[in-house]
């Protein structure tokens, strides 16, 4: 048995309450995570506030975990992508992924459809939800090894955002050589945007706010920039068809989250456009559009929701590749301990924060 804490949501706008609890020893597909870094995603900020429903009864939750094995059954032995895995190895893991068994997981392995997926983890039980100091993973979980000389702040510093834009990237096929717009400067829309960089994008813009985050994005290596208060959708448009030899965007990424972006997008796009919609994922949101202009301009719009099981590693390797040229954990501004949860949800949501991060257990 193991000591440990964790945080527990009970309905929407009840305040988080810290618990005390025991972790027994792992069983022998299981494994014990000492959670180092529990990243804070705009998701959760939906969830506090009623946004993905009510849970039936208390619950545990956090998706973007990171930390060290404390202990491990006999029958894990590899990661999910088949690194080799032992005590004391540093893990990302984000809850929930492949049963093996069900219809989405026996075709496209996408974390979230899942259905014997149990999500948010009910409280009482043994579970793999990042805002406790111990979590109980096993090999369902998605989770990888962090290779030595990779930080654990630059993998988490993008938390869910960057294997969800990698998955969008997935969706959308061969960035290469085109011209992309990002609509949005969350973790998402600098995800993208730096994916679109190491994927050979011709041209990348990003459109978002504020400044402290557009700034992220030039870092990144967006080649434009455009602060949504202080330029008209009018000049945006004209600026991106003048960086685009008049034809338009080759692919934009909603990433914005926001209704009024999916107009805007759509009207961004060249003839054969590519238009993924990433951030519009909950709530309900309506609007109206022509589909004769997606017919007339051969234009293909692709939804992504959640992220490929295999994009844990995929944001791994990111992390390995980029994460010291780009300075990832200067991402996180903010760091909360455990029982502050609710404050550094609270933190994201009023946009103070690029990246608010949980340290449940210290490093
Ligand atoms: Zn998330
Ligand atoms: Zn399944």
């Amino acid at each position: 048995m193991i000591r440990s804490k964790a945080i527990v949501f009970a309905a929407p706008r009840r305040p988080l309450v810290c618990h005390d609890t025991t972790v027994p020893e792992p069983g022998p597909d299981q494994f014990v995570v000492r959670v180092t870094h529990a990243g804070i995603c705009g998701s959760d900020v939906h969830r506090l506030i009623g946004d993905l429903g009510a849970p039936a009864g208390p619950v545990c939750f956090g998706h973007e975990g990171v930390g060290v094995i404390e202990s491990i059954g006999a029958n894990v032995k590899t990661d999910r992508v088949g690194n080799p895995v032992a005590k004391g190895n540093r893990i990302y893991w984000v809850p929930g992924g492949s049963c093996g068994q069900c219809r989405f997981c026996r075709g496209e392995k996408t974390l979230g459809f899942c259905q014997n997926r149990v999500w948010p983890a009910p409280f009482g039980a043994p579970n793999a939800a990042a805002f406790q100091e111990f979590a109980t993973l096993d090999l369902t979980t998605s989770f990888c090894r962090i290779p030595d000389g990779v930080t654990s702040d630059s993998v988490i510093a993008f938390g869910c955002a960057m294997p969800t834009a990698l998955t969008a990237l997935q969706r959308l096929g061969d960035i290469s050589g085109t011209n992309v717009v990002i609509q949005g400067s969350g973790p998402v829309g600098l995800a993208m945007c730096l994916v679109a960089r190491l994927n050979g994008a011709a041209q990348v813009a990003v459109i978002g706010d504020p400044v402290l985050r557009l700034d992220i994005a030039r870092r990144f290596g967006a080649d434009a920039i455009f602060s949504l208060s202080d330029t008209t959708r009018e000049e945006r448009r004209a600026r991106i068809l003048e960086m685009t030899d008049g034809a338009g965007a080759n692919v934009v990424v909603e990433a914005a989250g926001r209704v009024e972006a999916f107009d805007e997008g759509l009207h961004l796009l060249a003839h054969y456009g590519r238009y993924a919609i990433v951030g519009l994922y909950s709530g309900s949101a309506t609007t109206s559009f022509n589909p004769v202009y997606v017919n007339n301009r051969n234009i293909r719009i692709v939804g992504s929701m959640y992220l490929d099981m295999r994009e844990i590693a995929g944001a791994v390797d990111v992390a390995a590749q980029a994460g010291a040229k780009y300075g990832f954990g200067d991402l996180i501004t903010h760091r909360f301990a455990l029982e502050q949860t609710e404050d550094a949800i609270n933190c994201a949501s009023r946009g103070e924060s690029i990246k608010a991060i949980v340290v449940p257990s210290g490093e």
